[in-house]
């Protein structure tokens, strides 16, 4: 059982979300605006599973109140909910530090797998990375007989605790939210091989092939940040142009 926070503030589209997240045993809150919800995150520290983020909310909208989490180290996985047909909203919502997006007006069915898609994951990760001794999983994984396990992943001085969802490098240690996690993991997975960006959003995201990959390079942008000396010169997340990236645990 999960507890969802909804932030929207049309009543009928919130209640319903409500209703049926009641209906499937969890437990839902509704905050009508951001401020509401980033008094409820940031001030009282209540802990939510997931929330369920509308771009459209009067005051502050739904980018800022999810940038304004994780610029205060707040990492619940947000799913963000975007006008249909505008793209550019869903690269901004990705690069506002959103895990997932669904456009408005959608299915509620799908609303409610994404979500518990989301709170599978991060309960996932945490699950595996306690159960020590289990390896990277997939069958084409390099056997490089570094040992690595699932749990953590060491490279040039950098250590990714998969469980925890951070990475920790001379003495500070950097959240991820749960997509940064899982994508550097898929790629981790294939280090030495490229991976497309096409193969991303359906192995990462669970996407349709209809979504815009630009989304992908926005991670990627983030991603330097946290695992390049020098992000505009990377030697770990390499650019494979016009295909999508490779990542090389050892400096190339
Ligand atoms: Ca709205």
């Amino acid at each position: 059982m999960s507890r969802v926070l909804i932030v929207e503030d049309e009543a009928h589209i919130a209640d319903g979300l409500q209703f049926n997240l009641e209906a499937e045993g969890h437990s839902a809150q509704i905050a009508a605006d951001g401020e509401t919800a980033l008094d409820l995150l940031l001030r009282r520290g209540e802990r939510f599973d997931a929330m369920a983020l509308d771009v459209m909310l009067p005051g502050k909208g739904g980018f800022e109140v999810a940038s304004d989490l994780r610029q205060a180290k707040n990492f619940i996985p947000i799913l963000m909910l975007t006008a249909r047909g505008r793209p550019e909203d869903v690269l901004k919502g990705f690069a506002s530090g959103a895990d997932d997006y669904l456009a408005k007006p959608f299915e509620l069915p799908i609303l409610l797998a994404r979500l518990q898609g989301l709170v599978r994951r991060r309960e996932w990760m945490q699950h595996a990375a306690s159960d020590a001794g289990v390896p990277l999983e997939g069958a084409n994984e390099p056997k490089d007989g570094t040992g690595q396990e699932f749990g953590e992943f060491t490279f040039d001085g950098r250590t990714i605790d998969f469980g925890n969802l951070e990475l920790r490098a001379k003495g500070t240690t950097t959240h991820l939210t749960v997509m940064e996690s899982e994508l550097l993991r898929h790629l981790i997975k294939n280090r030495g091989r490229v991976v497309s960006r096409k193969s991303i959003l359906e192995k990462v995201w669970g996407l349709r092939e209809d979504t815009d990959t630009r989304a992908i390079d926005n991670f990627i942008v983030r991603l330097r940040r946290y695992v390049e000396d020098n992000p505009s010169r990377p030697r770990h997340l390499l650019t494979v142009r016009g295909v999508g990236y490779r990542f090389e645990a050892d400096q190339k």
